[in-house]
């Protein structure tokens, strides 16, 4: 919730986590099941709505270097993300088997790099995000056209 005394950095970062954490639980609701309102959480595996999908990162801290990094960050449900903490052990696990170690190994190096964002790298990343949001929802509908010529057909 942006407050009247945020900065105009942060709140600048704000509306770019809102913006990426929509691409991040929509990435993942679609590759999951082909829509963009179910998804599953990536360390329980329960089904879960894109409502109820929070955007959870498998490295702690909330650090510039990975706060905004998609292979740090997936969809998580309210229990993994917020009262197991992230459910370290089982994103670790998810983690080794969607991307492999070097992946896992990169993110921990870029996690103990000092990098502080600034405006201008979030108002392009806001924009960039917001175009993958536009490309996930035209997939979206082309799917749901095949689906209907193959109903048709
Ligand atoms: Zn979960």
């Amino acid at each position: 919730m942006a407050k009247r005394n945020d900065s105009p950095l942060i709140k600048a970062k704000k509306d770019l986590w809102k913006i990426f954490s929509m691409f991040i639980r929509m990435r993942d609701c679609f590759a999951a099941t082909g829509t963009l309102d179910n998804g599953f959480c990536c360390t329980c595996g329960r089904p879960k709505t894109y409502k109820t999908l929070q955007a959870g990162h498998f490295i702690p801290g909330r650090e510039d270097s990975i706060l905004f990094e998609p292979t740090c960050v997936h969809a998580q449900c309210y229990r993994c993300n917020v009262k197991r903490s992230g459910e370290w052990v089982k994103y670790y696990r998810f983690m080794e088997r969607k991307y492999g170690l070097a992946r896992i190994d990169y993110l921990m190096r870029l996690s103990e790099q000092k990098r502080e964002i600034d405006i201008k790298w979030i108002t392009s990343t806001a924009l960039y995000y917001l175009h993958k949001i536009d490309e996930l929802r035209e997939a979206y509908a082309r799917g749901q056209q095949g689906a209907k010529a193959t109903a048709k057909a």
